[in-house]
């Protein structure tokens, strides 16, 4: 059962509540550099990106948030480090939340400049503790870096806002430690009904980190806790969305995007399967149907094994039988395998709209 949090909204996508839980992303480019940053975040969006949040690090960064904003149809988040300026210019032009911890801003009086700024443009915050930003006094408090100190710095936090009367709060406590992540989400989850955006910090290139925030992510969500996420992997922010989409749809927490599955091969298989599956992971990234297609290697086993599935091919040597619900559609020949299945797919959904 999902933890029921308090919804807020980041622009015009939901966080928490009831809302679907949002898959994030982050862009890679300095903010400044518009029309490449303009670029990531249309790709992002066109992969099933809910939310884009880039580094706010120069008031060059600040006043791209306005032009950015045009050329873009999704959320953006203006993260912060220390610069409570940087944070009154990222509003001012346009940002639909921050991500800023008070307690890096410095004096209360600009604590309470931000807040008001966020209350006057109706913006959310969100808090981010991460192992490595853990306050010093947590850090002595509870020995070190671990669930109590990286809960309790995200619960000073939240108390700051609090007491300014600020409630469009959203909170992650990452740690690149899985089990710390997971019992650190865990913990916060029992204290607070603010929505949680989960994550593994730092979690590695794309098959570490892929492990780690399947694990991480998947836990939590299996468990009702969680409400956004980013899967963070060094490299390709698009990679991020495609396993953020992966996650969700493999616990049936999201209904548009296909949900690929394709046999292990075995001695039986005489075509590339992993080739085939790779390409047509790659052509049905964009699709944002609900529909399970499997990629099987043998015509004995195949189809049997993926009548689940709405779409499906099972190869042989030479050719694959194209299937739909389980029930043989046509033979083709193993060089259209590929463009057979997306385009019988492709023909269907546009017959359908
Ligand atoms: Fe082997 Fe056929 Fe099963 Fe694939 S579907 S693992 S080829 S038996």
């Amino acid at each position: 059962m999902r933890k029921l949090t308090r919804k807020i909204y980041v622009g015009d996508v939901a966080i928490g509540g009831d809302s679907p839980i949002s898959i994030q992303s982050m862009t890679t480019y300095q903010t400044s550099d518009i029309d490449k940053v303009v670029d990531q975040i249309n790709a992002l969006e066109n992969l099933g990106c809910d939310i884009s949040r880039s580094a706010i690090n120069t008031v060059e960064d600040a006043k791209a948030i306005s032009q950015i904003k045009k050329r873009t149809n999704i959320p953006f988040v203006a993260d912060i480090q220390f610069d409570y300026k940087l944070a009154l210019l990222a509003v001012e032009n346009g940002c639909d939340a921050l991500r800023i911890n008070p307690g890096n801003i410095g004096s209360k009086d600009k604590v309470i400049e931000v807040v008001n700024k966020c209350k006057e443009k109706n913006i959310p915050i969100r808090i981010g503790v991460n192992s490595g930003s853990v306050h010093k006094s947590m850090i002595e408090k509870y020995h070190g870096v671990n669930v109590d100190s990286l809960v309790y710095s995200a619960i000073e936090e939240v108390k700051t806002l609090e007491e300014l009367d600020f409630f469009d709060i959203i909170i992650s406590v990452k740690s690149s430690d899985v089990n710390t992540m997971i019992d650190s989400y865990r913990k916060l989850s029992s204290l607070v009904d603010y929505p949680l955006h989960l994550g593994v910090t730092e979690a590695g290139p794309l098959y570490t980190a892929l492990v780690k925030s399947s694990i991480g992510l998947g836990s939590l969500l299996k468990d009702g806790i969680g409400d956004t996420i980013r899967v963070s992997i060094t490299g390709d922010p698009l990679e991020e969305i495609k396993a953020g989409k992966a996650i969700l749809k493999a616990l049936g927490l999201r209904r548009d995007g296909i949900d690929l599955i394709s046999c292990p091969t075995c001695s039986r298989t005489t075509v590339d399967l992993p080739k085939i599956a790779q390409e047509v992971e790659r052509k049905i990234a964009g699709i944002n149907k609900n529909l399970k297609v499997a990629i099987m290697g043998c015509p004995v086993n195949g189809p049997g094994e993926a009548k689940e599935a709405d779409y499906g091919i099972a190869c042989a040597k030479g050719y694959g039988f194209l299937f739909k619900k389980g029930k043989t559609i046509r033979k083709v020949d193993e060089d259209k395998i590929v463009d057979e299945l997306i385009g019988t797919i492709m023909k269907d959904c546009s017959d359908e709209n």
